[in-house]
This record gives C-alpha cells, structure tokens and sequence, in this order.
C-alpha cells in the first residue's frame, strides 16, 4: 500500500488508514487481530533457520507478532521513523527506551516538569545503577547549555509539559545534547504525532503513551518507541526481547482502530481546548490560564513554531486554592474528574493531590503547580455543552463570594 501504490507519500490522514496495512488471503477489510503467543513451523529445519536468521518467521509474540508489527509500522510510518518498537504501556516504553541505553557511570540530563513516573525513573531508579541525574527548568536554555557542557549520554524532556503546558525549545536542546555527546528522547504524548515532529527538530528517539490520544477513548493502556533502524535493532530489541515488556496483539489491535480516527479526533478536541482556554479566562473565579497557543502563554511564539496546534490540554488556576478548585470540580456535571488524559471524554485533574502529589510541596512550588491549579483535558463534546458545564461550575463559586 505505501511502498509501490504511488510515487507520492502517503498525508497522514491516509497513512492513519492504510499504512502498513496487510491483508491475510480471505481478504478482510479491517486488519485480521493475530492473538496467538507462539507460532509454529513446517519443520525442524524451518525452526532453526528462524534462530539463525536465515529465514524471517515470527517465533514467539514476546519478540514480534503480526498485529503488533502492523501498529509499530504504521506509527513508524505516521512519526517518519525508521523503527518502532510497541510495549505494553507508555511506562514500559520510557524506561526500555532508557534502561537499554544507559549503563552504570552515565549521565542524562532531563527536564523536569515530567510525567510523574518518568521523573521517578530519572531520580529514583536510574541514581540505583549509578546513572547520573541531573534536573534543569526546561525553558530555560542557560541551565541546559550548563548542564550539557560536559559529556552526557541521553537527555529526557516532555513538551508541552505535565501539567503546566511549558514548552522546551526542541531544536535548540537538540543542538546542545549532541554536542554532549547525548541521546535525546521526546515524551510527545501532550502534542500527539500529529501536532508534533520532534525526530524533524533534532530529536534521535520519541516515546509514546498510546493510553493517551492513540486509544483515545479510554480502553487499553500501551506504549510506543520510535528511532533510527539501528539502534532500535541493535540496543532496544535485545533488551524489549529479553525482559518482556511487549505489547498485547489485542491491544495493537484496538490502537489501530483507534489510529484510524486520530486525525479527526486531535483535531476537534484541539479546536475544543482552544475555545475552552479563552472561555475559562474570561472567568473572574479564574485568576490565570495556560494554553500554548494563547495569546499570554509566555511561549506561545515557540509552541506555534513547533506544534501544528494548541493540543488538548488546558491548565488554569482557580482563585482560593485547594477548596475552590475542589468545589469547582465537585459541581462539574459533564466533565468527570480523572487522573488521565487525551481522552473522548472531558476530564478533570486536580495535580497537587494525585498526579502530582508525590513530588512534594517544594517540587510543585518549582514547577508552579499551586493548590489551585486544575488540569482539563477537553474531549469530543460539543463545546457549547462543556462552556455550560464549566459555566455552571464557575456560576456556584461565584455566588458563593457574592454570599460571603
Ligand atoms: C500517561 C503518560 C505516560 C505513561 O504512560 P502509561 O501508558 O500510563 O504507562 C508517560 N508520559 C506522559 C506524558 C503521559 O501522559
């Protein structure tokens, strides 16, 4: 379909349908789901010749299965990466994509607005294998150029950031990782692989949580890395085959149904978050909004030059903290209140008592995560209805200081 169909390359709305997509000889429309754990051969030789590489044939669904490979192809193809490697969960996917590469006496350098889990692994787990860490505000290019003066082996950033929406500048990052010698990793889960091309500005591997956008409609967790050929072949692959962090075949499976409609998806619910921005910030129960594509984000120039849009998260701060921010969530009707993120459906994260409780206060201070910061996450709803929702929400604080 993509190799020899046209001389063209494939728009990403296409590529999302028909990339990489093979059909068994009953000639099914929508991809066959291989759910099997081993496979078998025609012979003893056939085995053998499949150890040695001689021939290709799939062995054992913790090394490859056809509906695992199908996604990491079309997602390879989707990023413009030579490889991909799917995992079980987009945890599984940062921590091979780290622990592959690293060895005891390195150093990475990584932003720190991270997902929280990502940042345990830097500060945690990595310090346990004598892997240096060292932390940087990732908007600002003078502790980068500090940090990266002396050799360094990988650097980990998100943008935008959880939950702040802060952006790094990619391209310049970049530049100063390499010269340190430095592999750079790009969670983009926030910007989606269609609002985002980190491997274009510089960027040597991406990571995904395809529990985000990808599924988009809150049914299967999974992972994603993607790179150059090489490396995913020669130092991601042994360790993704030897310590078994593969993905389900069902689970790829459910992720190309739902890369089928991701374009339509990123695309509305992006339109929804931007309109929600200006809806929440023109609330007087609201004392600031963070949007990338907002006109006060104080990045909004970089995030336009590297983004294709706002994405769909929108952080704001509501004006008395922790117990007006509750009361907000507690009225909201339609908008549930989750822990998670890039969903069809709208919802809401109070971060400095779940995703981000265990950071600590001085942590959250640093990274501007008050008591009052809500994080939304706008989904497919028309947004006429979720303007009512939230209205309805801000209405009851309001009353509420008008009372007192
Ligand atoms: C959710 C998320 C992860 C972790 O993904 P899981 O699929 O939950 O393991 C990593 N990074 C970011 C930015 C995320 O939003």
């Amino acid at each position: 379909m993509t190799d020899n169909a046209s001389a063209r390359p494939l728009r990403p709305a296409t590529l999302l349908l028909h990339g990489a997509l093979e059909r068994t000889p009953f000639g099914e429309t929508s991809e066959a789901m291989f759910l099997t754990s081993g496979f078998v051969y025609d012979s003893a030789e056939q085995a053998e010749r499949t150890f040695t590489g001689e021939v290709s044939h799939y062995q054992y669904s913790r090394f490859g299965n056809p509906t695992v490979s199908a996604f990491e192809q079309r997602m390879a193809l989707l990023e413009g990466a030579e490889a991909c490697r799917a995992t079980a969960t987009g945890m599984a996917a940062v921590s091979s994509a780290l622990l592959s590469h690293l060895k005891a006496g390195d150093r990475i350098v990584a932003a720190r607005a991270l997902f929280g889990s990502c940042h345990w692994i830097v500060a945690n787990l990595l310090p346990r294998y004598d892997i240096e860490c060292v932390f940087v505000d990732g908007a600002d290019l003078a502790q980068w150029r500090e940090a990266l003066s002396v050799p360094t082996q990988a650097v980990l950033l998100e943008t935008p950031s959880n939950p702040m929406l802060e952006i790094v500048d990619l391209r310049a990052v970049c530049d100063l990782a390499h010269a340190a010698g430095a592999m750079v990793v790009v969670d983009n889960v926030f910007a989606t692989p269609l609002g985002q091309k980190p491997l274009e500005l510089g960027a040597d591997v991406v990571v995904y949580s395809c529990t985000k956008h990808i599924d988009g409609q809150g049914r299967v967790l999974g992972g994603a890395v993607l790179g150059r050929a090489k490396w995913v072949e020669d130092v991601l692959q042994p360790f993704i085959r030897n310590t078994g962090p593969a993905m389900s075949p069902f689970n790829a499976w459910v992720l190309l149904k739902g890369l089928e409609t991701m374009a339509l998806r990123v695309e509305a619910m992006a339109a929804n978050a931007a309109r929600i921005a200006d809806f929440l910030a023109a609330s007087p129960a609201i004392a600031r909004v963070w949007y990338p594509f907002r006109a006060d984000h104080p990045q909004e120039a970089l995030a336009r030059a590297q983004m294709s849009n706002g994405g769909s998260l929108v952080a704001f701060e509501v004006r008395g903290g922790k117990a007006e921010a509750f009361r907000l969530m507690n009225a909201l009707r339609l908008v549930a209140i989750s822990n998670n993120l890039g969903d069809s459906r709208s919802l809401a994260t109070h971060p400095a008592t779940t995703t981000h409780m265990r950071v600590g206060a001085e942590e959250r201070a640093r990274l501007g995560i008050t008591d009052g910061v809500i994080r939304l996450s706008v989904g497919l709803e028309d947004a006429l209805d979720l303007e009512d929702d939230l209205g309805a929400a801000l209405s009851a604080l309001d009353a509420r200081e008008a009372a007192e």
